[in-house]
């Protein structure tokens, strides 16, 4: 290594001359390793942080998509959220409506149950109940066996239209037209039918539920025979004028067990008015007669909700 270094600078003043010692000179070396290590790592600096712009970007765009995706499926939340809410208010309004329209019917069948019972028992109650005016209704006679009659003659002790004499008459008069139609006031098998021009003339007698029987005097033709089987609203004969009859007329008589009562309550008798017979008909023990019904009509409640049970079942 050279020992000095001389530096010439010439400018139009003329011409200088700087000279550089050992010293000096490793300064200078030193100086210019710096500003070169610098200089990388400003460079090296650059381009990091070029490559974090770049980086971040990217980052930036999958968060929007992310963003986007995620607004996209709140929105569908949302909308399932409002259906389901419309939804719950439907089943919400078609429950209290049926609600409603078992309360009518508790009313109806003068059932008092607890408002705040459940559906489920509340529904029981009332099937039962209907269930055991309609079983009560189909199997003992009630309404009219002619349609729009007058009654001529009631119930009871009455002087007697031919012979004059004072006498229990135990039937209910029909002043009707010789050939009306007569229908079953009850389901039942018809136990006799009996031609004949003295007394009762033709007659026919229903056998019903519960030791209840019907029978029809008078008549003019039959339309069933001894043994058949007939529901609540059959034909079942026409009315006429044979046996001892002062006119065409229909006498009508309910009997239970044998002992004659008197139509009348059985006629006014139907499903709107259903307590009415306890009231009007003393003689006979209601109580348990409905209770008997009570026991048959939920035993077969329970056997079809049983059957339904086990369709469901073999179903799934
Ligand atoms: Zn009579």
């Amino acid at each position: 290594m050279k020992e000095r270094i001389t530096i010439s600078v010439s400018s139009v003043n003329g011409s200088r001359q700087f000279h550089l010692g050992r010293k000096s000179q490793k300064r200078l070396r030193l100086a210019g390793y710096f500003v070169l290590v610098a200089s990388l790592v400003t460079v090296g600096a650059m381009l990091y942080l070029v490559n974090e712009v770049d980086f971040a970007k990217v980052k930036q765009e999958e968060l929007e998509k992310q963003s986007y995706s995620m607004s996209e499926e709140l929105d569908v939340l949302n909308q399932l959220k409002s259906d389901l809410e419309s939804d719950l208010d439907e089943r919400e309004t078609r429950l209290s409506t049926v609600s409603d329209r078992l309360g009518e019917l508790e009313n109806l069948l003068g059932v008092s149950t607890d408002n705040d019972a459940r559906l489920e028992t509340r529904l029981d109650v009332a099937a039962i109940n209907s269930a055991v005016r309609i079983a009560v209704l189909d199997g003992l006679p009630n309404g009219s066996p002619v349609k729009n009659a007058r009654r001529s003659s009631q119930f009871g002790v009455r002087k007697h239209p031919v012979s004059g004499k004072k006498r229990m008459h135990r039937g209910l008069d029909f002043a009707v037209n010789i050939g009306t139609p007569i229908y079953a006031p009850a389901d039942g098998v018809v136990e006799t039918v009996r031609p004949s021009n003295k007394g009762s003339g033709n007659f026919l007698r229903l056998q019903h539920s519960f030791g209840f029987t019907s029978s029809y005097s008078h008549l003019k033709k039959f339309a069933v025979r001894s043994g058949d089987f007939v529901n609540k609203g059959d034909l079942i004969g026409y009315s006429g004028n044979s046996g001892l009859s002062s006119g065409p007329h229909l006498h009508y008589e309910i009997r239970f067990v044998g002992r004659a009562l008197d139509p009348s309550s059985f006629v006014d008798w139907g499903m709107d008015n259903f307590e009415l017979i306890f009231e009007k008909e003393r003689k006979i023990k209601w109580a348990s007669l409905i209770n008997k019904v009570e026991q048959r009509v939920s035993m077969q409640l329970q056997l079809s909700s049983q059957r339904d049970a086990i369709l469901l079942e073999s179903s799934s």
